[in-house]
């Protein structure tokens, strides 16, 4: 078996096929393009043993990822994160089973650093000199010492209000780097037009390259493998550009087509913050296709997308698996990131707050039962958010006492 089972690209509207030997972009049609595997290969010659026997990272599911050779592969040590048991809040929110995947865990702090791994290591295969992107900080970030890693270079455009470590990282690690005074969106027109204009670079805007989505599925096959090979009845995840959900999907059924796991595949719930809705106002209209959120803002900064070049995927994925889409206010995600840490000890990020907060909610509705088993992904680790905590404690003078308790 070859170390990867890569057979084509495919256009994810109209099914035209793609060659993946090729640095690409979107399809013919402007739509993402989508890797596919030789599956019935994968069946019959890897096993779940196997694949349990390698080492704790991303790249033990090789076969179903586009790194062709081993050798070119530019790691930091990325994936199999925890699935860490939260029975106290679960208890707080009357659940009987409630799991976090904690991608606080991973280089960079995000999970962002699994699409930079894989996404940086198959554009360096092919030849690619230098990556460029828009980012709402954290894929900049993680981008940014990846290449560096690589030996590549990196052009980044970012909001003027993105989070300040991720402009620190994409500094420290070398990258091109211009702030925008505006959103995502502007940054992304900028960065085209750059591109156009350069030799070697590739636009690695979000789901504008075919593999970041790869990496970014291994977490639906850790969340199988960690269950023992068997699917949760429901997932939340924090939605963006949508990455993350359209990867877990896709890792989902790859894994039922090769007969790692049976079942029905669990609820996938997209989660976004009321100040930047998109795909849950679609949800409401029944639409397959979102549009552009007005005025987006929220302090859950990673999920600030008006307008994902991949919503009708992400959408798909909520309608076939009987899902749902769901938005919080920033006052009550806040609250949670709080609640969180002092409930499990867990400080996560803003967004992967915001699913607890929905969980919440879809509990309070009766949308989730209580032995429903729930897993939640936090994206991030709220180290990276020093700013989202309000902390109003004492200070004593030199001299002072600390209260008898
Ligand atoms: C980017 C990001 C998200 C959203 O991810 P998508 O896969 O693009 O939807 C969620 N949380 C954090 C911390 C992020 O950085």
């Amino acid at each position: 078996m070859a170390f990867s089972a890569l057979t084509h690209l495919e256009c994810s509207r109209t099914g035209e096929r793609y060659d993946a030997e090729k640095v690409q972009g979107t399809s013919a049609a402007g739509a993402p393009l989508l890797a596919r595997y030789d599956l019935e290969r994968v069946r019959e010659t890897v096993t779940r043993e196997e694949i349990a026997s390698r080492a704790p990272d991303l790249w033990r599911y090789h076969e179903l990822l586009p790194v062709r050779a081993e050798e070119n592969i530019v790691s930091l040590g990325e994936g199999m994160t925890p699935l860490l048991n939260l029975p106290n809040y679960a208890k707080q929110i009357g659940l009987s089973r409630l799991l976090m995947k904690d991608e606080g865990l991973v280089p960079t702090g995000t999970f962002k650093a699994r699409g930079a791994a894989v996404g940086v290591s198959r554009a360096s295969e092919l030849g690619v000199r230098g990556v460029a992107m828009p980012t709402n900080g954290n894929a900049g970030a993680a981008w940014a010492l990846y290449a560096a890693r690589a030996g590549m270079a990196s052009l980044i455009a970012m909001p003027v209000d993105a989070p300040a470590i991720t402009r620190a990282e994409c500094h420290a690690a070398g990258s091109e780097l211009y702030l925008v005074d505006g959103l995502i969106g502007d940054a992304g027109k900028l960065i085209g037009a750059a591109v156009a204009e350069r030799d070697g670079y590739q636009d690695v805007s979000t789901l504008k390259e075919p593999y970041r989505l790869e990496g970014k599925k291994t977490m639906g096959y850790e969340i199988v493998e960690q269950l023992g090979w068997r699917m949760p009845d429901v997932i939340l995840y924090p939605t963006g550009g949508g990455v993350g959900i359209i990867g877990i999907y896709k890792a989902l059924r790859e894994m039922v087509e090769l007969g790692w796991v049976t079942g029905p595949l669990p609820r996938l719930v997209a989660v976004q913050a009321t100040g930047c809705a998109p795909i849950v106002e679609a949800f409401k209209n029944g639409a397959r296709e979102s549009e552009p959120f007005p005025d987006a803002k929220t302090v859950a900064f990673g999920i600030t997308v008006p307008k994902a070049l991949g919503d009708f995927l992400v959408l798909e994925g909520v309608y076939d698996t009987g899902g749902t889409a769901i938005a919080v206010t920033d006052e009550d995600l806040l609250a949670a990131q709080v609640e969180l840490a002092t409930a499990e000890g867990t400080f996560i990020c803003p967004e992967g707050a915001a699913c607890f907060v929905a969980a919440k909610q879809l509990r309070e509705a009766g949308w989730l039962g209580e032995d429903d088993e729930v897993v939640v992904l936090n994206t991030g680790t709220g180290v990276k958010y020093p700013e989202t905590v309000a902390v109003d404690v004492p200070t004593l003078a030199k001299d002072g006492r600390i209260p008898a308790r």
